[in-house]
């Protein structure tokens, strides 16, 4: 199976990754589905949509500060490395990703593109105003504050830059993820349920297109009836053992 993972990879001629909240589990970030996930202790109607920032937005933002500092102690794990260097490598054309950790970035993927919105961003909900927390240097006042956050140009109630349950994905990201889609001939799933879209149409627009598809997960998803090779297992040690197959087979091939 991983063989065959190495070999499509090694072969293709424009690699994308699509990824999930799976791929930064092994970081401690929870996932949002199954064990241990946060929809456990959270409803997604109260914490992550935006009637429920309307409500109580001292409710929501207590989530997403909880989830910031969970976040801003991660690193990135064997897989987002794994990534990193494929990229380097000049296989992997760009990483699509549906989170918001930010871990890709730190990972070194220069090419990203985030369906999701960023956990450090903040922006208003009235005026232009928007700030990367983690490029002013603010995230550590900004966590310990106590009162809501306000825009510093309107005075208006700040809100994080991430994509809520029925919001619309920003248009710029999903135009740049569905031309990579089309052009890709090898799509790389790591750790998705593949259960929120439009961003789960992506894998779809790559087998739809003739190309391949290999999915990476501790068990299988929405992707796995159309994934060409299923790798099952944690991404970290999948991706590490697939990185060592794939230098392998392009070392045979170049004698
Ligand atoms: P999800 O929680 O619905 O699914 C996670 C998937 O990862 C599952 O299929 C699970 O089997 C798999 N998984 C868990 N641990 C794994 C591991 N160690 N290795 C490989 N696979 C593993 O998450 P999703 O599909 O990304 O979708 C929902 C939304 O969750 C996205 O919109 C995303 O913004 C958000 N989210 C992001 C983060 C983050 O930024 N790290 C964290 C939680 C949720
Ligand atoms: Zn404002």
């Amino acid at each position: 199976m991983i063989e065959e993972a190495a070999k499509i990879i090694a072969h293709s001629r424009f690699l994308i990754a699509f990824t999930g909240a799976g791929v930064s589990a092994e970081s401690g970030i929870p996932t949002f589905r199954g064990r241990g996930g946060l929809w456990e202790n959270y409803r997604i109607e109260e914490v992550a949509t935006p009637e429920a920032f309307r409500r109580d937005p001292n409710l929501v933002w207590a989530f997403y500060k909880m989830r910031m500092k969970i976040m801003k102690d991660a690193k990135p794990n064997n897989a987002h490395l794994v990534l990193a260097e494929l990229e380097k490598m000049g296989i992997l054309r760009a990483v699509i990703t549906q989170n918001i950790d930010n871990l890709h970035k730190e990972a070194g993927n220069q090419h990203i593109v985030e369906l999701h919105g960023d956990i450090y961003r903040v922006k208003c909900t009235r005026c232009d105003y928007m700030e990367d927390l983690l490029e002013s240097g603010k995230l550590e006042d900004f966590l310990k504050e106590k009162n809501l956050p306000k825009c510093p140009e309107c005075a208006s109630l700040l809100r994080p830059d991430v994509v809520w349950f029925g919001e619309p994905l920003p248009q710029e990201a999903l135009q740049k993820a569905f031309k990579l889609a089309e052009r890709a001939d090898v799509c790389l799933v790591v750790g998705t349920s593949a259960q929120v879209f439009p961003a789960a149409y992506v894998p779809y627009t790559v087998k739809d297109n003739g190309g391949s598809v290999i999915e990476v997960n501790t068990k299988e998803s929405g992707i796995t009836p159309i994934a060409d090779v299923f790798l099952r297992g944690k991404a970290g040690e999948v991706m590490q053992s697939l990185l060592v197959k794939v230098k392998r087979y392009l070392e045979s091939e170049k004698c």
